[in-house]
């Protein structure tokens, strides 16, 4: 599985931080968010590092296509196996600086367990 040395979602993975597992399959992590923005509030990391949706979806270069598909479909099974469905839920991948992206390591957040305002995490 290919790591970046130092990334702190890479380092999680490895075990090196450790990190309680919500979930864990051979391709993702499931973690709670250690600032948690609603009352449920998990991040999904595909093992594999990618640091962004941009490089998942390159100019030039393979597209990580079933590695997204997988991902959201990840956190649909757990946010329903969380409770969080039917009521519904927030699947968000902040990307780059000005998406509010801090972590370069493609994650999922999962937000829910409340009705949730307009706002983004
Ligand atoms: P981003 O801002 O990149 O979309 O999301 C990064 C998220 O990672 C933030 O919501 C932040 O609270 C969370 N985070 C940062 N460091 C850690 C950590 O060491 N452990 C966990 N569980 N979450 C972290
Ligand atoms: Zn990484």
């Amino acid at each position: 599985m290919s790591k970046a040395i130092d990334c702190l979602f890479c380092k999680i993975i490895s075990g090196a931080i450790p990190s309680p597992r919500i979930y864990e399959d051979a391709d993702f992590i499931c973690i709670s968010d250690i600032r948690p923005q609603s009352k449920h509030h998990y991040l999904v990391l595909p093992k594999k590092h990618v640091s962004s949706l941009d490089q998942a979806f390159p100019e030039s270069g393979e597209s990580q296509a079933l590695l997204v598909g997988k991902l959201f479909e990840t956190a649909t099974r757990i946010a329903r196996e969380k409770k969080l469905l039917p009521g519904g839920f927030r699947a968000v991948i902040n990307t780059g600086q000005d998406g509010g992206q801090t972590v370069f390591h493609l994650h999922l957040h999962i937000l829910g367990g409340e009705a949730l305002g307009g706002e983004f995490a």
